[in-house]
């Protein structure tokens, strides 16, 4: 994959970048390194000052930063820009709560004293995604440099300039060479990467296919690797929901980024008491939007990310629709220049067809109508991905226990999946494994190393 800006609202090149060659890629990995043996030893104090001025930055060329996003990846320029902010959160949230989550704990023993001492341990290698180009990083990035580890990152090849700024502000915020190190670099390099013994820890969030990829290059190697994968994240609205905070959360929940997260609400789950009036209103709420350039303010439908996104969409739809599904809304390309796609909604979908089983990156809302809770659990569940998920109830003792049933990382009552710096963020099954984000979010990559003080 060539490493390139297109801007997706009309498919142009804009910009393309060279592969670091073998050499460089030896010199940066021997300065990260150098880097670290000094680093690793930096008061805690000391290491929040950098991260603080980095969100100061990041604040501070907000408008500048949210356009580089649009422009790579297509995003509506008001969520580029609440991205940035949200990101600059996430670093003054590890800058000022690290020192209280790396404190040793203390462990209960019937002699002497015994304690674990978080210490860290190198160069953590972070392979990330385009759809929250600052945001992803920022999650690996806070923790792990608050840690004392020090952080290399290949960035998606279709987000060449935001991942080059994110370099640009570290060293703008006084970081010394190597702390952060931006690599550009094709996937397959990963694996002989993977086999450098300075490099010591691998997170990936992206595809299972890239996460496959990374695990086994990891696992060959003995590192310890964290994978933030995909979801097809149910989203279930029991006959008790507010209906209208139910269909909002919907909306949002499926549709913003274009619906390009890892937690968008794929799986829309209603039963049937309440199913017709809710489709009704979610329908409604997607038609007549406002389709144009996502650097308009105006603009409500923008492009996907690339090309090859949207062309992704238009085989699953289709195919799904082949098989029997039905369009209650959109379902096609948008006829104009650009990686547009028209917000959809499936309905009639059964087990066997695409939309069923697969993940679908874009704006696209699988709705199905269950008889009751107890089915509504068991579709949930009947994926083999496990991200997030939503439940819609007002009494929420139910809701809670609905919630204990669902097969998932993360569940959200009355609201729509989200991620914020203090909720541990992660899944399970094909989703992959770890945290991100919280006081768990830094546990990842640190040495969780036992201090036994005899008394004998
Ligand atoms: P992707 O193709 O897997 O790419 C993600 C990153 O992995 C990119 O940097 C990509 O580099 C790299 N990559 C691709 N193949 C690789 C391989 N074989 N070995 C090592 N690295 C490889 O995913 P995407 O299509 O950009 O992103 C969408 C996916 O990410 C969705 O499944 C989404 O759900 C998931 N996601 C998950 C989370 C989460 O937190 N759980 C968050 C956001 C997105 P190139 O660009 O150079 O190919």
């Amino acid at each position: 994959m060539a490493i390139q800006t297109i801007n997706p609202y009309n498919n142009k090149e804009v910009k393309s970048f060279e592969e670091f060659s073998a050499e460089t890629v030896e010199q940066k990995i021997a300065q990260a390194d150098q880097t670290y043996q000094v680093w690793k030893s930096v008061p805690v104090k000391e290491r929040s000052v950098l991260l603080m001025t980095v969100a100061s930055i990041l604040r501070k060329r907000k408008e500048e930063l949210a356009k580089l996003i649009t422009l790579e990846m297509g995003k509506l320029i008001a969520q580029s820009e609440a991205e940035i902010d949200m990101c600059a959160s996430v670093y003054e949230y590890y800058a000022q709560n690290a020192a209280t989550f790396l404190e040793d704990k203390p462990i209960e023993v019937k002699d002497g004293k015994a304690f674990v001492r978080y210490t860290p341990i190198g160069i953590i290698l972070a392979v990330e995604p385009w759809n929250y180009p600052f945001n992803q990083v920022a999650r690996v990035a806070a923790p792990n440099i608050m840690a004392g580890n020090v952080i290399m990152v290949k960035h998606a090849s279709n987000v060449p300039q935001c991942a080059q700024a994110i370099e640009e502000i570290f060293r703008q915020a006084g970081a010394k060479e190597g702390i952060y190190t931006n690599l550009f670099l094709s996937s397959p390099k990963i694996a002989k990467i993977a086999e450098d013994s300075r490099i010591v820890g691998m997170s990936l969030t992206g595809s299972e296919k890239a996460g496959s990829s990374l695990a086994e290059a990891a696992g060959k190697n003995l590192k310890k690797s964290v994978l933030e994968l995909g979801g097809s994240d149910p989203f279930i609205v029991l006959e008790d929901a507010d209906l209208d905070k139910a269909v909002q959360n919907a909306v949002k929940g499926r549709f913003g980024n274009m619906g390009q997260a890892c937690t968008s609400s794929k799986r829309i789950i209603v039963v049937e008491e309440i199913a017709d009036k809710f489709l009704e209103k979610f329908k409604e709420k997607l038609t007549g939007l406002k389709i144009g350039d996502p650097m308009e303010r105006d603009t409500q439908v923008g492009p996907l990310s690339s090309e090859e996104a949207a062309k992704k969409i238009e085989e699953q739809v289709n195919e799904t629709v082949k098989a029997g599904a039905k369009v209650v809304l959109g379902g096609k390309r948008i006829a104009r220049e650009g990686a547009f796609f028209e917000p959809t909604i499936l309905t009639d979908i059964k087990p066997g067809m695409v939309a069923y089983h697969e993940e679908i990156f874009g704006p696209v809302a699988s709705f199905y109508k269950v008889k009751d809770e107890k089915e509504a659990i068991a579709l949930a569940n009947d994926s083999t991905f496990g991200l997030g998920g939503s439940v819609f109830s007002q009494n929420i003792d139910r809701a809670i226990e609905v919630a204990s049933q669902i097969e998932t990382g993360m569940i959200f009552i009355n609201e729509h999946a989200a991620s914020r710096p203090d909720l541990p963020f992660g899944g399970t099954k094909r989703s992959g494994y770890g945290r991100e984000l919280s006081e768990l979010g830094i546990e990842e990559f640190v040495n969780k190393k036992l201090i036994r003080i005899s008394d004998k």
